[in-house]
């Protein structure tokens, strides 16, 4: 049975640039954050296509020699997060194919939700997969298709695909940017001097002193080529959905989505829990660095001060092997170190942006107490967490989810905690910006468009 990965992963296109594999490799660079599993890149030099992929962060898997391979004026790149077990060389992207139509290269973020269903009809049809990743439907679909022109393969091969979709699309002569109709996951468009970029977020143009054109707009395809920039929207129009977890946590705050910034909106949501749960206290401390501004806005509004009362090390991976259990909290702490001079004989609010299994929030307090605090609230800047992520965020099964299983007071017991506030959808709903329609499913459980298909080894059963 074929093991359906989430890919919660950052991408980044360039076309027209005399070191097109260089400034994606400085573009994969700011989105790091997206994917620390494997990074890649495929070039073109107009004839043919060049690949150098690897398991490890960007500046791990390559270098000058790597880089200086990747010729031509065109390339995309791909950084991956992937579930546990799935970390394998074969499901690095860009995948590269040659088929009847020549080479394309594809890289992809989102998750594909007929995707089993899918692979059994190709897989009916002869096609061999090479990988556990969604991306390849894509390229079976167009690879089996009849119709003339690459952009008719293309997007008839596209109507088939539920789910969450930003993709990159590389061919010798132009680079390809697609993003679902819901527009679940981001996608936006820059220039560099004369080149066109593409790329799942804003800060990846900063790096290089790009310009962010604009989003691509949800049910859109860019084709860049030497004749310029085409846009179709072949797709029929549905309301929208863009990942509302991208401005929680996911997105770098430096990021933009249209004229909105991802920092601002983590302060007015760490505002409105101050707002919804205040309490009296002597500082107000985030777990950094994703609770940072939400902190700083829980802090402005309640005009309880912002200190930093924990150290986070940016220096541990997430190859760091923990050592056996007779260390307890160990994990939290090679990540974590308390500064007591900040928390002694304190009441702390401490902000964090999500709770997800409720590991981290009891190691934390815990922390914290130990460094001398007299209590201890727990605000979190965004709804209860309740429903796995089908869209393309690495989740755990809903029975993992400790807002699944657990009522906040039964959270709050379990974190230790002396309180516990969570924003509530209502809240956050009247922070977030109202140019486009949003995903609330982890916490409303209402999937947009549906729940994923039955899995492989349940359609097999019921057809034989
Ligand atoms: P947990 O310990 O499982 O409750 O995870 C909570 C912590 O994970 C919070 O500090 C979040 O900032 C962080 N977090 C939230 N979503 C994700 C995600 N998709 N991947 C990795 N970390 C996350």
């Amino acid at each position: 049975m074929m093991k359906t990965l989430r890919e919660q992963c950052g991408i980044f296109g360039t076309f027209n640039h005399p070191e097109a594999a260089k400034i994606t490799y400085l573009g994969l660079y700011a989105l790091q954050h997206r994917g620390q599993e494997s990074a890649g890149i495929v070039s073109s030099d107009g004839d043919r296509l060049y690949t150098h992929k690897g398991l490890g962060l960007v500046a791990d898997v390559f270098d000058k020699d790597s880089l200086d391979k990747l010729i031509g004026k065109s390339s995309i790149g791909h950084v991956r997060y992937s579930t546990t077990g799935s970390n394998l060389i074969t499901n690095c992207q860009p995948i590269k194919i040659n088929y009847k139509g020549g080479e394309l290269a594809i890289a992809h973020n989102g998750n594909i939700t007929n995707s089993e269903e899918l692979k059994l009809e190709l897989e009916e049809r002869g096609a061999i997969f090479s990988s556990s990743m969604d991306s390849e439907i894509l390229i079976h679909l167009i690879a089996q298709s009849t119709a003339k022109s690459f952009i008719d393969s293309l997007t008839t091969s596209l109507f088939r695909l539920k789910g969450a979709y930003s993709f990159l699309i590389l061919r010798k002569d132009r680079v390809i940017g697609i993003r679902d109709p819901k527009g679940f996951r981001p996608l936006c468009l820059g220039k560099h001097n004369d080149a066109y970029l593409l790329a799942s977020e804003t800060c990846a143009f900063d790096i290089i002193g790009a310009q962010y054109l604009r989003n691509v707009e949800p049910g859109e395809i860019i084709i860049i080529s030497d004749t310029g920039l085409e846009s179709i929207k072949p797709f029929a129009p549905t309301e929208t959905s863009f990942c509302v977890f991208e401005y929680i946590y996911y997105s770098r705050p430096d990021s933009m989505v249209g004229n909105t910034n991802i920092y601002n909106i983590r302060k007015a949501l760490g505002a409105k829990v101050a707002e919804e749960h205040p309490i009296d206290a002597d500082i107000v401390i985030p777990v950094p660095d994703s609770s940072n501004a939400a902190a700083l806005g829980y802090s402005q509004k309640s005009g309880i001060p912002f200190e930093m009362g924990l150290i986070r090390s940016h220096y541990v991976g997430r190859t760091f092997i923990e050592p056996e259990q007779s260390i307890r909290h160990f994990g939290a702490r090679i990540k974590y170190n308390p500064v007591k001079s900040v928390l002694n004989g304190k009441r702390v609010i401490v902000v964090d942006d999500s709770i997800v299994r409720g590991t981290t929030s009891p190691k934390i307090i815990k922390m914290i107490r130990n460094a001398g605090a007299k209590e201890v609230h727990l605000r979190i800047s965004s709804p209860t967490w309740k429903f796995p992520c089908y869209f393309g965020i690495d989740t755990p099964s809903k029975m993992e989810l400790i807002g699944s299983t657990h009522s906040v007071e039964e959270i709050c017991k379990h974190t230790e905690a002396d309180s516990l506030g969570y924003l509530s959808i209502k809240g956050l709903k009247e922070v977030i910006p109202g140019f486009q329609n949003y995903c609330f499913a982890c916490f409303d459980g209402n999937y947009p468009g549906g729940k994923p298909a039955k899995l492989h080894k349940e359609i097999l059963e019921q057809r034989y």
